[in-house]
């Protein structure tokens, strides 16, 4: 398992709804924050996941999410 697999299925689960960086590394109990906004730019793209500027769906704020629609 890798930290691009468990972000994905994060974002799979909360599909469609955006979740932001730190949110993602919060629910995975990560603390680099910058490995995940590696895979969550990895994601974009691939399978219907998209990177945006959006609101986060768990903390309301309004930051470059990560969405599967
Ligand atoms: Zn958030």
């Amino acid at each position: 398992m890798t930290i691009r697999d468990d972000v994905e299925k994060l974002v799979v689960r909360l599909a469609p709804r955006p979740v932001c960086d730190e949110c993602v590394a919060h629910t995975l109990g990560l603390s680099m924050l910058h490995h995940v906004d590696q895979a969550t730019r990895e994601l974009a793209g691939s399978n219907g996941f998209e990177r945006r500027k959006d609101t986060c769906s768990l903390c309301g704020e309004t930051r470059p999410v990560t969405a599967r629609n």
